[in-house]
């Protein structure tokens, strides 16, 4: 299939071009800069594909949603303001326990990443115990059928929920978890050679939670699975103040001191949060390559704090944008995180030089994502010979006028019903604002009708682990 998108509007280096862009197959064929004045060369003869106006459109790369759990989206919207510690309890207490509940919120977080600019989605899939496999099927079924370029990372532990919380100087008992560290690797070896096919958009991500919940045999196993299959590693990285004093516990030295000395830092290594750093953490991150992944609206949501993605960037650390999981955003609006997690460090730095202006931002969503999952050389840019992961923005929506920069509005503004098109690995996966896939309306009806109104649910599990909590983290009784 060959698409040809003509009179668009791309950014240059000096501003903008209008372009004829053209998609042969899965890749960015030609890119060819014209004038708004002088008509396009007609490079191709009628019938030989489609023609695309890109009249009063802006084509950029597509982002990396990069970091996010999509079955948490059964839970959005309901779980009260409490910090991650206690929030992770109500949602394990209610989580989803069908697979076709999997492939439904997979199939509603890639929809509504692809409808905010998104072209790859990061999914750390929380497993059904008893059901792993199948879970991994269901996600990437939606994936597949969705057409959306799917990064599973299946998410690992194997120590039990209590763990999570330091222990200050309560001599706690925990149970055992669900799950050995051999069956997980066990099982992770099977979902990568059942699953891990990059060809087909589908990549497995070695992914246990972090060092809040994981011992070093499962991160060292998940080192070998990596460097036996080539894949990439992910993982959650101090997100709280209560994993930093944990880390304390745990190691006598920092989490990312840690994750450095146990090998598991590098430059397809993703992490995401990492909010509680420190300089020699940062420098760390820096000499390692590895990627910071920013969740700023979760990151607020749970009162986790401000990253200092400000320091990220001036010590050469590469960061990209996650929405994280629905029930700490509780969204999955790429647009609404870059725009958020680009403009909250202007607070952290008087020096307005440093802000991230939404060319950076831009940049930060797509060849940001792309490098973190190694595949810079293939996507992130308007590049020919990359792969056509697009997306056209339709210029004319009301929230993107009057005209002035297309980027600015994009990024600091609030667009609404701006996608028109977007191709993911030259394939139109959305057309005049719809998925052309699945039926976008069944979908509703089906989330509609397997959920219901739901107010004031109790959990055990937060019941459990709120005094302790409180305790530790020294806040009143
Ligand atoms: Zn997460």
């Amino acid at each position: 299939m060959s698409y040809t998108i003509e009179q668009v509007l791309i950014p240059v280096e000096s501003g903008y071009t209008t372009a004829q862009v053209q998609i042969e197959g899965d890749t960015i064929a030609e890119i060819i800069p014209t004038t708004s004045l002088n008509a396009p060369p007609n490079l191709v003869k009628e019938g030989e594909g489609t023609t695309v106006n890109g009249e009063n459109k802006l084509l950029l790369p597509g982002f990396v949603n990069a970091h996010t759990h999509s079955s948490e989206m059964w839970q959005r919207g309901i779980i009260p303001p409490l910090p991650l510690e206690l929030w992770i309890a109500e949602l394990y207490d209610f989580t989803p326990l069908e697979p076709e509940q999997v492939y439904l919120s997979a199939l509603g977080t890639a929809v509504e990443t692809l409808l905010s600019g998104g072209t790859s989605v990061v999914d750390h899939l929380v497993l059904i115990p008893g059901q792993e496999i199948e879970t991994v099927a269901a996600a990437v079924r939606a994936y597949q059928e969705i057409g959306i370029r799917a990064f599973v990372g299946p998410l690992i532990q194997d120590e039990s929920l209590s763990e999570g919380i330091p222990d200050g100087n309560a001599k706690r008992e925990h149970e055992n978890y669900i799950r050995s560290t051999e069956e997980t690797l066990a099982l992770m070896r099977e979902v990568v050679e059942k699953f891990h096919k990059p060809e087909a958009g589908v990549n497995i991500l070695v992914a246990p939670t972090g060092i809040q919940l994981c011992s070093d045999a499962l991160f060292e196993g998940c080192i070998e699975l990596s460097d036996r299959y080539n894949l990439c590693r992910h993982a959650h990285l101090l997100e709280t103040k209560a994993q930093k004093l944990l880390a304390k516990e745990k190691y006598g030295y920092s989490a990312v001191e840690y994750l450095k000395r146990i090998g598991y830092l590098s430059d397809r290594t993703s992490l995401a949060h990492c909010v509680w750093l420190d300089d020699a953490d940062i420098a760390i991150l820096a000499e390692t390559r590895a990627t910071v992944v920013h969740n700023p609206l979760s990151n607020l949501r749970l009162g986790s704090g401000i990253a200092p993605i400000l320091k990220y960037r001036q010590a050469g650390v590469n960061v990209t944008f996650g929405c994280d999981g629905a029930a700490s955003n509780d969204s999955q609006d790429l647009l609404e995180a870059i725009k958020m997690g680009s403009l909250l460090h202007n607070i952290t730095d008087l020096d307005y030089r440093h802000w991230i202006t939404p060319r950076q931002a831009v940049k930060m969503a797509s060849l940001g994502g792309a490098k973190g999952l190694n595949v810079a050389d293939e996507l992130g840019s308007l590049t020919v010979g990359k792969k056509a992961d697009l997306v056209l923005y339709d210029l004319t929506s009301l929230s993107l006028l009057p005209r002035t920069d297309p980027i600015g509005l994009l990024v600091m503004g609030r667009p609404t019903n701006a996608i028109d098109s977007v191709w993911v690995n030259g394939e139109r996966v959305v057309a005049d604002g719809k998925v052309t896939r699945i039926d976008g309306d069944e979908l509703r009806k089906e989330l509609f009708e397997r959920s219901q109104w739901t107010v004031n649910r109790q959990s055990e599990m937060v019941r459990k682990l709120e005094a302790h909590y409180r305790q530790v983290m020294e806040l009143p009784e």
